[in-house]
């Protein structure tokens, strides 16, 4: 990379040691963005024995991925991420640095950007080049309206959303890796004790092609049941609207909307939800909308592909069965 030169993507791997899904859309967008600017595109894999993972995000059109592979970095610590990061960046800083908009990113591109100087858009649903700049398309106002920004910066990082890119075919040609030997500072003031997995079957929301979700009219923990039998059935996921999180009934890891998680699956089931914008904001963008609502005014009929006017209590069972039976023919 060259000073103030070209797109860096910072991927995210899984448990698998694999890319995330979200890591090829934003190689497939740095792909495009670099391709309409004639800029360089790059990777940076960190993690511990992520060498396989960076070989594998060499194959999507990146001329250099940089490996910083060390154990210190097995599990994501803010304090560690952002030392080695920016002791790394910081001499050979990309013009853009795009990160999915997820727990890692929204926590680690604001400390990076603040520690090198570098501008900030978060929570981007958009990122294109205009007029020769760059520009970043983010949701303000509770998700009712849309800002473009372009920074005056030589280096801006950008979050960005799940579906904002397509995952792109690999390239003729896999571009280097270079294993970075010297990292520095894998200190922090935080120690890792552990983690427990909150439910396998329901998380990662985020990556899930259906999340089937619950709001405050289901009623109660035992009725998210109906909800986890039918994400099962869909092999997808449970999310939830911010009321059941608060009551109890479903986990914090499962809410969905603008201080929950931002989801886009292929198809979100709104089950017992009103709408508001707070949670339309975090799965407006899902490819089709099922909402199951008793209320026939409720503001989720009106963004949702399929609707059903009806008591969730008769609707789902008999949703789920005939689901069911269609399964197994
Ligand atoms: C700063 C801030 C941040 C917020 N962040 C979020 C967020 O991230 N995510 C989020 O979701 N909310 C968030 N909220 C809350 C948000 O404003 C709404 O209060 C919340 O989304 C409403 O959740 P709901 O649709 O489940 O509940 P309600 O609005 O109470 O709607 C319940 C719906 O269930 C229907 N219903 C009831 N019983 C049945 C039945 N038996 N069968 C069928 N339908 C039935 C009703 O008709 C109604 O439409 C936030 C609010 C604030 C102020």
């Amino acid at each position: 990379m060259t000073q103030t030169q070209g797109i860096c993507i910072v991927a995210e791997i899984n448990d698998s040691k694999n890319p995330t899904s979200l890591t090829f859309e934003l190689l497939g967008l740095g792909r495009k963005l670099a391709a309409e600017t004639g800029t360089p595109l790059n990777a940076i894999v960190m993690g511990s024995d992520i060498s396989a993972a960076a070989q594998e995000v060499a194959r999507y059109g990146t001329e250099e991925v940089f490996a910083l592979d060390h154990p210190g970095l097995a599990q994501y610590d803010p304090e560690k991420y952002m030392e080695v990061l920016s002791s790394f960046l910081k001499d050979r800083l990309p013009h853009v640095i795009l990160a999915g908009h997820t727990a890692m990113g929204q926590d680690l591109l604001p400390r990076l950007a603040c520690s090198l100087g570098a501008a900030l858009v978060t929570d981007c649903v958009g990122v294109k080049v205009g007029g020769g700049e760059i520009l970043f398309t983010r949701p303000i106002y509770g998700g009712n309206a849309l800002a473009t920004q372009k920074a005056n910066t030589d280096t801006v990082m950008a979050t960005v959303r799940a579906r904002v890119g397509d995952a792109p075919a690999p390239a003729d040609a896999a571009g280097a890796v270079t294993a970075v030997a010297d990292i520095p500072g894998v200190s922090s003031r935080l120690e890792f004790k552990g983690r427990e997995v909150v439910s396998a079957k329901e998380c990662p929301l985020e990556e899930a092609p259906v999340v089937v979700s619950g709001g405050r009219g289901m009623g109660g923990e035992e009725a998210f049941e109906q909800l986890r039998e039918l994400a099962g059935l869909l092999r997808g996921a449970v999310g939830a609207s911010r009321p059941p999180v608060d009551s109890g009934w479903a986990p914090t890891t499962c809410q969905v909307g603008i201080t929950g998680k931002v989801v886009a699956p292929d198809i979100y089931v709104a089950v017992a939800i009103s709408g508001s914008t707070q949670h339309l904001s975090g799965m407006g963008e899902s490819g089709k909308i099922v909402a199951i609502n008793k209320d026939p005014e409720a503001y989720i009929f009106k963004v949702s592909d399929y609707g059903v006017v009806g008591d969730w209590k008769q609707v789902l069972p008999s949703f789920t069965a005939t689901l069911r039976e269609l399964l197994q023919e």
